[in-house]
Formats: structure tokens, C-alpha cells, sequence
């Protein structure tokens, strides 16, 4: 894939931009910005692109497709240094392709029903790991969108917990796109909201995965800094960090 740059276009001066806004939005809050890790999302774009951003001190990188994931995992492992990269899952999963990713990714956020759950369950069984997973919220109850109904939740988690090779360590939404990322404030408040009753009622696997508090992936290109703000510990962001894709207005069309 040939991709077109501006002739001021940079990766690396983009993380530096965002980094700068991440620590700026916990500035506000008196958070420390060592509590929100950065996901870049590299869908559709270049392993090249991946390296740019590795060399910038990113390691996780967020992926929609299972067969695009796999292939820049290949591209990673076929090199003589590979990469340190965590792989994050973040797009709607089909359950016959759940067997290609065990094992495989630090965290699967894209966990939208039960029966998916329990395919994760089976083949994590067969291989005997353990899964790292979020439930995805549709937490503005948008048609268009994947995810358990904010009222779904808790039972949801239940039965997940049920489940003993996944680990469910918090919850993932993608918000309303808009121009206005005030108008999604409250949204990811609900959506902390909903995860601290979780962990209340000792329904996440939070230590023993290596967390210190309930995972909130919440925030992209648009609207990070006020989910950074609300407590967003994961935020993923593809177009501040990469630029354009092919599947937005203004892609490149190659
Ligand atoms: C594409 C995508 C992102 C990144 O979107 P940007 O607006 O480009 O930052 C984040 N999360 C999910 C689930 C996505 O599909």
C-alpha cells in the first residue's frame, strides 16, 4: 500500500501531539498520565507505519480485523529483532476467528455478547491459556453499534466470570461520533460508573492480570482528552496518530 503524505506529516511528531494533550487532560484532573496507556491504532495502515510508531516508544497497537492482525503479527515475528508489541483486539470479532488470537494478544476489548465469551472459553481451553477481555459497551444505545446494552452489563459479567480461562479486567465503548466531544462526557462517566460496580462486586480479575484498577478503553481520535479526563486508562487513537484512512472521507483511495 502506497500511502500519500503531506510533506509535514510525521508519525512521530503526531505522538508527540498526543502525548502532549494526554498529559495536558491529566494535568486538569491530577492524574498521572503513566495511568493512560496510549493504543495506537494501526488498522489499515502499513507495518511500516507500526515501526515508526515502535521507534517513538509506542507498544500497543489496536487492530479491527482478525486476518489484518495475524499478518502484521507474521510481518513482526519474521524479523530478526522483533518488535515489542502488545496487540490489542478492539474490532467487532466473529466467533469462527476467535482460534486465530489465542494467546496471541494482551487484551481482546471487543467482547459483545455471551456466545462469543464462550467461543473465547472453548478454544483458550483447548490450548490451556488464559484470555484477557473487556465487555464492549454500546453505552448511547446507538442502533448502528456493537455491544451489550449498559443494563446487560452486570449479568453479563456474571457469566463471564463463570468462564475459567478469560479474565475480564474492565469495559470498552467507542462513543457517538461527534464534533463535540462535551456531548459525550457523561457517556463515559456512565461508563466508569458501570465498571466500579463491577469491581465492587468482585466481578473483574484485575491483579492477577496485572492491573491496579478497572480497565476503561474509552476515547479516540475526537474525543480522548475528555475520556481521558472522565478516566479513560486505555484510550485508542488511529487518526491523530496515522493520519487518514482509506476508510474515511478524504483516504487516500489506494
Ligand atoms: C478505528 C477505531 C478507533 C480509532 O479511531 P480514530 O477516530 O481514528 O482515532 C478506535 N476504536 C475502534 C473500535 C476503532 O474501530
Amino acid at each position: 500500500m502506497q500511502e500519500e503524505r503531506a510533506p509535514d506529516f510525521s508519525i512521530g511528531d503526531n505522538i508527540t501531539r498526543v502525548r502532549e494533550r494526554i498529559r495536558a487532560a491529566c494535568e486538569r484532573r491530577g492524574r498521572d498520565p503513566a495511568e493512560v496507556t496510549l493504543i495506537a491504532v494501526s488498522k489499515l495502515k502499513p507495518f511500516d507505519d507500526i515501526r515508526e510508531a515502535c521507534a517513538m516508544g509506542v507498544t500497543h497497537f489496536g487492530e479491527n480485523y482478525v486476518q489484518e492482525l495475524t499478518r502484521k503479527m507474521e510481518e513482526n515475528a519474521g524479523l530478526a529483532a522483533p518488535l515489542p508489541i502488545a496487540w490489542h483486539m478492539i474490532g467487532h470479532l466473529q466467533k469462527n476467528k476467535v482460534k486465530y488470537l489465542i494467546g496471541r494478544t494482551a487484551l481482546i476489548h471487543s467482547v459483545d455478547t455471551a456466545a462469543l465469551a464462550e467461543q473465547i472459553e472453548k478454544e483458550a481451553a483447548k490450548k490451556n491459556e488464559t484470555v484477557r477481555i473487556l465487555l464492549e459497551v454500546n453505552i448511547a444505545r446507538e442502533e448502528s453499534k456493537w455491544g451489550f446494552d449498559p443494563a446487560e452489563v452486570p449479568r453479563a459479567a456474571e457469566a463471564v466470570n463463570a468462564l475459567p480461562h478469560i479474565r475480564l479486567c474492565g469495559l470498552m465503548t467507542s462513543a457517538p461520533l461527534t464534533d463535540n466531544p462535551e456531548s459525550n462526557r457523561g457517556y463515559f462517566r456512565s461508563l466508569k460508573e458501570l465498571a466500579g460496580e463491577l469491581a465492587e462486586r468482585k466481578l473483574l480479575r484485575l491483579r492477577e492480570s496485572g492491573f491496579q484498577s478497572p480497565v476503561l478503553s474509552m476515547g479516540m481520535t475526537g474525543d480522548f482528552e475528555t475520556a481521558v479526563e472522565e478516566g479513560a486508562t486505555m484510550i485508542r487513537v488511529g487518526t491523530a496518530v496515522f493520519g487518514k484512512r482509506d476508510d474515511q472521507n478524504g483516504g487516500t483511495g489506494t
